[in-house]
């Protein structure tokens, strides 16, 4: 399992595989010690149980989508579709948005799921049974709350 462990203090995202399983990690960031602990299922890309990074226990299922990419596979359709008409040929400009906007769908059908720590967004990525519920906005209020009173961040 990949996991992206967020450092605490500057949010940084370093990329940690639990195979390994390291007992701490320095932030690239801060230079701050990270000290990870690893479940057993973490360990062997079972399931995500417990954050290794803040030892949380709540998690949600998001797809692994970058938001840039859909914008702009958008936005190149839109420019080239400008081009074509500027020079009067609506067909072809409206055909090629449509199109640009039915890669976006394609892609964002044939992402994967991850796995998202409430308290800490930590991520984890892997072969794993996803067994977390989606996102709750009430929840993660709660629990994010709870977390950076506990980091000293509030
Ligand atoms: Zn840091
Ligand atoms: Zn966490």
């Amino acid at each position: 399992m990949d996991i992206l462990a967020k450092c605490p203090k500057c949010d940084a995202g370093l990329p940690v595989s639990s195979a390994e399983a390291p007992a701490a990690i320095k932030c690239g960031g801060c230079g701050r010690d990270m000290p990870l602990v690893f479940s057993d299922a973490l360990r062997t890309d079972r399931a995500v149980d417990r954050c290794p990074v803040c030892a949380g226990g709540d998690f949600y299922i998001r797809k692994d989508f970058d938001p840039k990419i859909g914008l702009t596979v958008v936005i190149i359709g839109a420019l080239i579709s400008a081009a074509f008409y500027w020079f009067g040929r609506d067909l072809i400009a409206y055909s090629i948005l449509a199109g640009a906007a039915l890669v976006d769908l394609v892609v964002y059908g044939r992402l994967k799921d991850l796995t998202v720590c409430y308290r800490c967004r930590s991520e984890f990525r892997g072969r794993y049974e996803r067994r977390a519920p989606s996102f709750d906005l009430h929840t993660a209020d709660l629990l994010e709350l709870e977390y950076e009173r506990r980091i000293g961040r509030r």
